[in-house]
C-alpha cells in the first residue's frame, strides 16, 4: 500500500505529494510521522493507492498520530477547493482543520486516575479490618460508601497520600484511569424558554425548509426574533440525526449564543474559539470529532469544524467584516460555508438587520432565496432616534463629548433605573498626540502608524504591533511642553461620565478590559446581571446582545466611518449605527437613541435613523453600479512586504512588470491598475508595496493567471500576498 503525504512544511516549495509505504490502517485523512530528508515530521495523509509512479527508495510511514483520521473525507475536498481558489499550501488548509496546538503532539488527552471502592467487599468489611487508629482510612471509606468515585490526587490531598496507598494495596479502593473532558464556560448555563414561534417566524422557516436554493438570506430587524429561528433550524437537522455549525462574528458574542445553544441542545454543543486553552479546544473538537457533539459554534475558524453530515449551517451578522480572514490563509468564509452545505446538500442561512450590498443584490437577483422579518417580536416599536448636532454644541461652547440631549436622556434613563449603552466607534480611535506648537504627532516606530494614548498606565500604544512608548514630556520636534491629546477614548469617556454622574456604576469593554480569558464573558454577565448602569464600549458591544433593561443607547461620533477612505465606508456607518441602535428598547419599555455627529444632513444617517435599509440598499448599489465598485467589479491589491526597502522595491518591479503586461493585453477588463506604496508604507518592522488592481466583475480566470503570475515572485526574505476586495486599504 502507497499513502500520499502532505509533508506540514510551511515553504511552498514542498507543497507536493509524497509517497510512502503504508500499513493497511493508514487511511485518508490520518495524521502521520514520516522521515523527511533527515527530520522526522508530521504529514498527512489525502490518498491511499497500490502502486507509486516512483518505484525507487520510498521509504516507509514511522506512526500514525491520532486514534482516528483527524481530517474528514469532506475536508479533503474542502482542501482541495481552497487552494484552487486561494492559491495556498495544501499543508495551510490542512491546519485550519485541526486545533493548532495538536501539531508537534502539543496538546493531547488528559487522563486522570480516579478511584472507587471494590463492590465486592462490603463496606462494613472493610472498616471492620482497619486498624482502629487509621481515622484517615475509615474516613476514605466512608466518603466513597456510595458507589461515589473521586481523582486520586484530590484524594491524596484531602485524606494524604500515605492512608490512600494503604487502601489501594489492600484492594478496597480500585484505580481506572479515564479521559477527562475540559469544558469551556462550564458557568454558561441557561433555561430553555419554549416560545411559540410568531407569524414571521414560521414563515422564514417555512421558506427556507421549501426552497431549492442552497443560500437563504434572513433579513430580520435587531429583535425580530432570528435566533429563535436559528435554533429551530438546528433542531430540525438534529432531530435528523444530522449536525449543525452556528458562526457568530466575535468571541464576545459567543458567550450569549452558547447559553441559547446549550439551553436548547445541552452537552450536543461544542464550541471553537481562540479564547479557550489549548486542552478545552483539543476536547472540543474531539467532541466534534467523534460525533460526540453535533453543533458547533464559534467565531470565524468554527466554520472548519470537524463535524460530518451537516444539516444546516448558520452565518449571524452576515455583514460583519470578521468573517473575512486578513491574515494567511486569507478566504471568506461564505466561500467555505458555500462549499460545505453544498457538499452536503444542507442549506446555509446568512442572517442580519442589515445585509450587505453583495449578499442583498445576490437575494435580488434571485441567486439566493429571501426570508424577511421586517417586524419586532410582538410588534414592539423601533427606538426612537434624536439627532444631536455637536456643530451647535460647540457653538454654544459645549466641549465636552456629551450633548445636551445625550445628557438628558442619561438622566432620564438613570433614575428610571433602566440601563444605557454609550459607544464610540473604536479604541481610542483619534486619541493622538499631537504638538500644539508645531503639529509633530507621535508615531510608532516600527509602523508608520499614529501612536494611541492610554490614560491607564499613562503610556502611548500602537494598536497595529503593540509596542508601548512612555508618554512624552516634551515636543522631540520644537521641545514645547505644550504636547497632549486630542479625541477621545473609551476611558475619557468613562472619566467623562463619573465626572456627570458620580453614583453611576459604569463598565468598560474594549480590547484593554477583555484580554483575560472569558473577559467578554465576565463583563457581560455583569451587565446582564444590572450590576452596572452603564456599558461603555467600541465595536464589541454593537452587536447582537439582548439586554432588555437598555433603554438608552449613545452613538457618540456616529459620522466617523464616513471619513474612512473606503467604498464600503457608507454600508459600514449604516450597518454600525442600525445594530447599535437596535440593542435599545428591547423588552417592555420604549428604547431612545442620540446618534451624535457633525453630518447631520448625511444620506447615510438620514436612511439610519428612519430604518430604510431598501433606500440606503437602492443609494449605494446604483453608487457601486456607476461607478465600477464590488459587487460590480473586484478589487486586487497584491502586497509585498520586506524589512528590506530595496528588496521589497525590487520584487514589486519584478511583479509589476509581469502583471503590466496582462494589463495591456487585457485593458478592456480593467478599471484601475496602479503600482504604488502601500498608504501605511510601514508597518510591524516591514516596507510595503503594492499593486492596486480593480477588473470587471466575473474574471476568475484573470484573477488566477494575477495570482499566478505575481505570487512566485516572493522571496526568503519578502513576503508576496493578494487580497481580494481588501476592507482595509491601509
Ligand atoms: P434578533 O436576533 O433578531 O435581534 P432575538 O432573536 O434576540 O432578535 O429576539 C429578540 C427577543 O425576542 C429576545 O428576547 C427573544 O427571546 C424574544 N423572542 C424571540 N422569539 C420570540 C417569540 N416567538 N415569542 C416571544 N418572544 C420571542
Ligand atoms: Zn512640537
Ligand atoms: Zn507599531
Amino acid at each position: 500500500m502507497i499513502a500520499e503525504v502532505i509533508v506540514d512544511i510551511a515553504h511552498s516549495e514542498v507543497d507536493k505529494i509524497f509517497d510512502y509505504i503504508a500499513t493497511p490502517e493508514i487511511v485518508p485523512g490520518c495524521r502521520v510521522i514520516v522521515p523527511f530528508g533527515n527530520m522526522k515530521v508530521e504529514g498527512f495523509v489525502i490518498g491511499v493507492k497500490e502502486f507509486s509512479d516512483y518505484q525507487k527508495d520510498l521509504k516507509q510511514i514511522i506512526r500514525v498520530i491520532d486514534d482516528m483520521p483527524a481530517i474528514t473525507t469532506e475536508c479533503l475536498a474542502l482542501m482541495r477547493f481552497m487552494c484552487a481558489k486561494y492559491h495556498i499550501p495544501c499543508a495551510l488548509a490542512l491546519r485550519q482543520f485541526i486545533t493548532a496546538q495538536m501539531r508537534k503532539e502539543k496538546v493531547g488527552k488528559k487522563l486522570v486516575t480516579i478511584g472507587y471502592l471494590n463492590k465486592d467487599i462490603p463496606v462494613s468489611d472493610m472498616l471492620n479490618s482497619i486498624n482502629k487508629n487509621a481515622t484517615a482510612q475509615a474516613n476514605i471509606i466512608n466518603f466513597l460508601a456510595d458507589g461515589k468515585s473521586a481523582q486520586l490526587p484530590q484524594l491524596n490531598r484531602e485524606f494524604g497520600g500515605q492512608a490512600v496507598k494503604k487502601l489501594i494495596e489492600k484492594n478496597f479502593i480500585l484505580t481506572e484511569e479515564i479521559r477527562l473532558i475540559r469544558s469551556p464556560y462550564i458557568a454558561v448555563t441557561g433555561l430553555h424558554k419554549q416560545v411559540d414561534l410568531v407569524d414571521a417566524q414560521i414563515k422564514a422557516i417555512e421558506s427556507i425548509n421549501n426552497t431549492d436554493k442552497t443560500v437563504t438570506l434572513l433579513h430580520g430587524v435587531t429583535g425580530s426574533g432570528k435566533t429563535e429561528v436559528y435554533l429551530r433550524l438546528i433542531k430540525q437537522a438534529i432531530e435528523k440525526g444530522k449536525s449543525a455549525i452556528m458562526l457568530v462574528p466575535e468571541i464576545s458574542l459567543t458567550p450569549q449564543m452558547l447559553t441559547q445553544l446549550r439551553a436548547t441542545f445541552g452537552d450536543d454543543v461544542a464550541i471553537l474559539h481562540s479564547g479557550l486553552s489549548d486542552g478545552e479546544r483539543f476536547d472540543e473538537w474531539c467532541r466534534l470529532r467523534t460525533g460526540d457533539a453535533h453543533v458547533a459554534v464559534g467565531a470565524r475558524s468554527a466554520i472548519f469544524a470537524p463535524v460530518e453530515n451537516l444539516g444546516v449551517i448558520i452565518i449571524d451578522e452576515e455583514h460583519d467584516g470578521s468573517y473575512v480572514s486578513e491574515s494567511s490563509p486569507r478566504y471568506d468564509t461564505k466561500d467555505i460555508a458555500e462549499f460545505r452545505a453544498n457538499y452536503n446538500g444542507c442549506k446555509l442561512i446568512l442572517g442580519s438587520a442589515t445585509p450587505s450590498v453583495t449578499t442583498y443584490l445576490n437575494a435580488k437577483n434571485g441567486v439566493y432565496n429571501l426570508a424577511v422579518m421586517p417586524e419586532r417580536i410582538n410588534k414592539k416599536p423601533m427606538p426612537e432616534m434624536i439627532i444631536a448636532d455637536m456643530r451647535k454644541e460647540i457653538r454654544r461652547g459645549n466641549n465636552s463629548a456629551f450633548s445636551t440631549p445625550l445628557k438628558e436622556e442619561l438622566e432620564r434613563c438613570l433614575n428610571n433605573g433602566n440601563q444605557a449603552i454609550i459607544f464610540l466607534n473604536r479604541r481610542g480611535y483619534s486619541q493622538r498626540i499631537v504638538c500644539r506648537e508645531c503639529g509633530y504627532i507621535a508615531k510608532c516606530e516600527n509602523c508608520d502608524i499614529a501612536l494611541n494614548y492610554h490614560s491607564v498606565g499613562n503610556v502611548l500604544k500602537c494598536h497595529y504591533c503593540g509596542a508601548t512608548y512612555k508618554m512624552l514630556k516634551a515636543c522631540p520636534e520644537c521641545g514645547s511642553v505644550h504636547i497632549n491629546y486630542v479625541g477621545t477614548g473609551t476611558q475619557k469617556v468613562v472619566d467623562d461620565i463619573k465626572a456627570l454622574f458620580p453614583n453611576a456604576r459604569i463598565l468598560r469593554m474594549d480590547n484593554d478590559t477583555t484580554s483575560t480569558k472569558e473577559g467578554h464573558l465576565k463583563i457581560l454577565s455583569a451587565f446582564g446581571n444590572h450590576e452596572a448602569d452603564i456599558l461603555v464600549g467600541t465595536q464589541m458591544i454593537a452587536k447582537g446582545h439582548d439586554f432588555p433593561a437598555v433603554t438608552l443607547v449613545g452613538i457618540l461620533d456616529a459620522d466617523m466611518s464616513l471619513l474612512f477612505a473606503d467604498y464600503r465606508s457608507g454600508e459600514r456607518t449604516f450597518q454600525l449605527i442600525t445594530q447599535v441602535a437596535g440593542r435599545s428598547g428591547r423588552a417592555d419599555e420604549k428604547g431612545v437613541v442620540v446618534l451624535q455627529t457633525y453630518q447631520p444632513d448625511n444620506a447615510i444617517l438620514r436612511y439610519a435613523i428612519n430604518y430604510d435599509y431598501q433606500g440606503f440598499f437602492a443609494r449605494e448599489n446604483s453608487i457601486r453600479r456607476t461607478t465600477f465598485y464590488p459587487p460590480y467589479a473586484t478589487i486586487l491589491r497584491v502586497m509585498v512586504e520586506s524589512e528590506e526597502d530595496e528588496l521589497a522595491m525590487e520584487v514589486l518591479r519584478n511583479i509589476n512588470e509581469k502583471l503590466y503586461d496582462i494589463y495591456l493585453k487585457n485593458q478592456q477588463q480593467f478599471l484601475f491598475y496602479n503600482k504604488m506604496k502601500s498608504p501605511i508604507k510601514r508597518l510591524k518592522n516591514k516596507y510595503r508595496y503594492q499593486v492596486l488592481i480593480r477588473i470587471k466583475q466575473n474574471n476568475d480566470q484573470l484573477i488566477n493567471q494575477i495570482y499566478n503570475l505575481a505570487l512566485p515572485e516572493k522571496t526568503q526574505k519578502t513576503l508576496v500576498y493578494i487580497e481580494v476586495n481588501p476592507s482595509n486599504l491601509s
